[in-house]
């Protein structure tokens, strides 16, 4: 399913500029919308699925359009939003029968076959008879992952996947994302964490203040950092020289001192050996620097 974005734009009521004349295509597989804390990325995901309409622009999903086809759209839509509550007094397999009727699974024996299922795939079968608000931090989000997918949907959104998992189960999170991008559906997975950003992604956009402002895969923004990314072997009295000249990625101790990956250009003296950028490190780089240097 192919999302054609054409000049969207979103200015709140109060006069905030959310989006800025935003262009995207996405299509199937896995695609990576990452940026900053208020960047836009929920008013561009709650545009997308019809909860809010945008100030100017466009978005065709296929054929459909956004602000003519709403009802069609909405029906081939599955969204995770950052913040999902549950109603407190239902159990969790009655709360996903509730979203599986709302999703049009109208024959009883259809929809419990569709529940049962949903329940095996995302690891909540032994826990259905639990009242949903008292599952875990990541059984929640598993749960909210089962409401976004159940009818399968076409396109899949997730605003902010792993916020608030402890490692484990954001790990766990990602391959089951992973594992859904594999098939014709699409997904939209925003983000501010890099690491959300899996090796399946194929295509990715940067966000910032509202405008695009990097379109490709991972590994064409990771070659954009290439040459700009360095290890420099410090004492503890360079330390915050360092940190002043540099956008520092890790700093970890070494047998004399430290070793510190940075990101930036001016040497000055420092001793530094080129290092292979990573994801990490080009994301650093084209919001730090190149943004700076070619605007
Ligand atoms: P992100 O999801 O990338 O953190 P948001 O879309 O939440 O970004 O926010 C983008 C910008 O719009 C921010 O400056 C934020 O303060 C502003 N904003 C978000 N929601 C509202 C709202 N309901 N009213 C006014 N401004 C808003």
């Amino acid at each position: 399913m192919q999302i054609k974005i054409t000049g969207l734009s979103k200015i709140y009521k109060n006069g905030n500029r959310a989006l800025e004349n935003c262009d995207l295509e996405i299509g199937s597989g896995m695609f990576g919308l990452l940026g900053p804390n208020g960047a836009g990325k929920t008013t561009l995901m709650r545009i997308l699925v019809t909860l809010m309409k945008p100030t100017s622009g466009h978005i065709l999903v296929g054929d459909l359009d956004i602000q003519r086809d709403r009802r069609e759209i909405r029906s081939m839509l599955g969204y995770l939003p950052q913040e999902f509550r549950f109603f407190s007094k239902l159990k969790t397999w009655e709360f996903l029968d509730y979203v599986a009727s709302l999703a049009g699974l109208r024959n009883p024996r259809t929809r419990k076959k569709a529940v049962d299922e949903m329940l095996e795939q995302v690891g909540l079968f032994d826990v259905r008879d639990r009242l949903a608000n008292k599952l875990s931090g990541g059984m929640k989000r598993r749960l909210g992952i089962a409401q976004a997918l159940i009818g399968n949907p076409k396109i899949i959104v997730v605003d902010e996947p792993t916020t608030g998992l402890d490692p484990e189960e954001r790990i766990r999170f990602r391959n089951l994302i992973a594992d859904l991008g594999q098939g014709e559906v699409t997904i939209l997975l925003s983000t501010h964490i890099v690491g959300d950003i899996s090796s399946t992604c194929h295509n990715m956009a940067l966000l910032n203040q509202g405008r695009v402002v990097f379109k490709g895969s991972p590994d064409e923004l990771v070659e954009k950092a290439r040459g700009h990314t360095w290890r420099i072997e410090a004492v503890d009295s360079e330390l915050e020289e360092i940190k002043d000249k540099f956008s520092v990625i890790s700093t970890v101790p070494s047998a004399d001192g430290w070793e510190v990956h940075v990101v930036g250009d001016k040497l000055d003296g420092f001793s530094a050996q080129a290092v292979d950028p990573d994801l990490e490190h080009a994301y650093v780089y084209y919001m730090e620097h190149y943004l700076g240097e070619n605007n």
